[in-house]
C-alpha cells in the first residue's frame, strides 16, 4: 500500500528547512546539529507548565529562549542557567509554537535511552504538552499534537512515539497520568507498532 501523501501548497507541512508552515516561529538559540547521518525516528512527548500548573503565562517560550525572568517567581530560580528547547509546545488553546527545526538536535529528552539507544534527542523530535501531570490535557491540544504527529510521520521516517518517562523512567514523571494515550493511538490511526509503550491498549 502506498501510504506516501504528497501536501497541497496551502495544507500545513513542515517546510524544506524543518519548519511547520502554520506554527508561531520562536526561533531559540538552544539546539546543534543532528550528529552524523542521525535523522528523527521518535517523537518524543513531553509535559511543562511554568510556574507548575499555571498555564497563564509565556514563561515556556521565555524559557526556551533563553529570556525567561528568574526573579519573577520562586520557581524560577532553580532553572537559572539551564539551557532547554523543544521543537514544538502545544498551548492549552492548540496553538502550536515552534523553537527548532525539526532537522536539527533541541534539548528536550536530557539523559534517555530508547529500546537501548541512548541520548534520544539525537534522533527524536520533542513535543511539550503546555500541561502537568496533575490534570488533564485540552481536547484542542490532543487535536493540535495527532495533526502534527501526522505531520511529522509524513515528512520524517518516524517509526514510535514515547513519553519522556519512558525513555527516562525513574527521573521524569511526565507526560503524566492524564495522558491519554489511547486516544493519541486511535485518533492518529498510526499502527500500535508506533507505540512500543502501549502494548496493552
Ligand atoms: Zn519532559
Amino acid at each position: 500500500m502506498n501510504n506516501v501523501h504528497i501536501p497541497s501548497k496551502r495544507e500545513p507541512h513542515i517546510d524544506t528547512e524543518g519548519w511547520l508552515t502554520n506554527a508561531t516561529r520562536l526561533p531559540s538559540p538552544n539546539f546543534e546539529a543532528r550528529p552524523g547521518d542521525a535523522v528523527p525516528t521518535l517523537i518524543v512527548v513531553h509535559n511543562i507548565s511554568l510556574p507548575p500548573d499555571d498555564f497563564t503565562t509565556n514563561a515556556i517560550a521565555d524559557f526556551f529562549l533563553n529570556r525567561l525572568d528568574h526573579d519573577a517567581h520562586p520557581y524560577f530560580d532553580h532553572l537559572r542557567g539551564m539551557r532547554v528547547s523543544a521543537h514544538f509546545v502545544i498551548r492549552r488553546d492548540g496553538c502550536v509554537e515552534q523553537f527548532v527545526s525539526c532537522d536539527e538536535r533541541a534539548w528536550h529528552a536530557g539523559v534517555s535511552s530508547f529500546c537501548g539507544r541512548e541520548r534520544c534527542n539525537d534522533f527524536s523530535i520533542g513535543i511539550e504538552l503546555e500541561g502537568s501531570d496533575r490534570m488533564p490535557f485540552e481536547d484542542a491540544q490532543y487535536q493540535a499534537l495527532v495533526t502534527l504527529a501526522r505531520i511529522i510521520v509524513q515528512r520524517y521516517p518516524i517509526d514510535a512515539i514515547a513519553g519522556h518517562s519512558d525513555i527516562a523512567p525513574g527521573r521524569k514523571t511526565d507526560p503524566g497520568p492524564h495522558f491519554d494515550w489511547p486516544r493519541l493511538r486511535h485518533d492518529s490511526a498510526l499502527p500500535p507498532s508506533f507505540f512500543p509503550f502501549q502494548s496493552n491498549i
